[in-house]
């Protein structure tokens, strides 16, 4: 009925350093990891040592826009050793039609145990397409449990993952562009709905208009052709005139084609941001799930539910020189989906005091 993913062969336990702070992997430090969460099987233990590290100045140089990530990282190793397993052995239905699963499954088999499988005719492009002759029915959580709850129906499954992408100028730096990935898990046995997220300026994602095969073959070499697909629009309304272009003959067949037909001799190139046609992109997925699996490894302090989620976030982190309030986040409150506990943590780096450099009376 549907497509069963290759899986991994074997499990191996969460590591956050490796997933986020790449390290060397070796023996020594698989061995260290273990050491470490067994020792922090007390999750005071582990905080209260985190707590007592020196300010951010020596953290390890992270991607732009995971930071609160860090934190849960720290949290988990705390806590991954006591979670309950609610997902081994279970298959999950991954809603795409993109081969996201290239990304996605590995890594859920690895982590978690779950079987990925793709069903067969599941059309994504009626949730919206980057091309724009689809409009997105909703934002992009929303988007992604739309999907997530479709390929439910269509298979009766009771666990889904969904994905869904959005690029544009980045949050904090308005002239460079960024993929946000979300990677959705829906459990409707434990009725449980857990987020990954990744924010990367590691994207191809641009469109510009040219003028000439020369212009089309610039554009090309500068987002990673032939690795990346293309699409052409053509025509007064810039409709679509081929997308998953990867061969250069074909592009410039399109163009020559469509620039004949242009009274301006202009015509649209974009990169086709859809995951089977933008290997860039479908790393940034790949790290979306990384944090899936980390989200799915807090678990909660009082019922061992996975999924121990941060639902609000406090600034005010205090200046280090001066004390005085900044933007950077104080504390995280979490909850549990299950049983509602609630616990307060510190935020995103874990760290009593901020930097001076995002002081607003040291560094205004
Ligand atoms: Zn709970
Ligand atoms: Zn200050």
């Amino acid at each position: 009925m549907h497509k069963r993913v290759e899986q991994a062969s074997n499990r191996l336990p969460v590591h956050p350093s490796t997933l986020f702070f790449p390290s060397s992997g070796s023996e020594r430090d698989n061995q260290r990891w273990e050491n470490v969460a067994s020792i922090a099987n007390s999750s005071h233990i582990f905080l209260r040592w985190f707590l007592n590290q020196p300010t951010s100045a020596s953290l390890p140089k992270r991607k732009a826009g995971v930071g609160f990530l860090f934190n849960r990282s720290m949290i988990m190793e705390s806590r991954m050793a006591q979670r309950l397993d609610f997902f081994a052995g279970r298959v999950a239905m991954l809603a795409t039609m993109h081969r996201k699963e290239q990304a996605i499954a590995p890594l859920l088999n690895s982590h978690l145990g779950v079987n990925v499988a793709v069903p067969a005719a599941f059309d994504t492009d009626t949730f919206g397409t980057f091309t724009g002759d689809v409009k997105r029915p909703s934002d992009q959580l929303t988007t992604a449990r739309l999907k997530a709850a479709a390929v439910l129906r269509q298979t009766g499954e009771s666990l889904a993952v969904a994905s869904e992408g959005s690029f544009g100028p980045h949050p904090q730096i308005p002239f460079v562009a960024c993929d946000r990935e979300l990677v959705l898990l829906i459990d409707r046995t434990h009725q449980l709905e857990i987020v990954g997220e990744c924010l990367s300026t590691d994207t191809n994602y641009r469109s510009q208009v040219i003028h000439s095969s020369a212009d089309a073959l610039a554009f090309a070499e500068s987002v990673g052709f032939p690795r990346h697909g293309l699409v052409v629009k053509g025509g007064e309304a810039e409709q679509i005139l081929e997308k998953g272009i990867t061969d250069a003959d074909q592009l410039l067949a399109l163009v020559e084609q469509a620039l004949s037909q242009s009274p301006h001799r202009a015509v649209r190139l974009e990169t086709d941001m859809r995951a089977l046609y933008n290997p860039t992109r479908m790393t940034v997925i790949a790290q979306a799930t990384e944090d899936l699996v980390r989200a799915i490894a807090v678990s909660c302090p009082s019922c061992r539910c996975p999924g121990f989620s941060s639902i609000k976030q406090f600034p005010g982190l205090p200046c280090s020189l001066c004390g005085t309030p900044t933007l950077l986040t104080l504390s995280r409150l979490y909850r549990c989906q299950r049983c509602q506990f609630e616990q307060r943590l510190p935020g995103d780096h874990g760290f009593s005091a901020a930097d001076p450099s995002y002081c607003p009376y040291c560094n205004p």
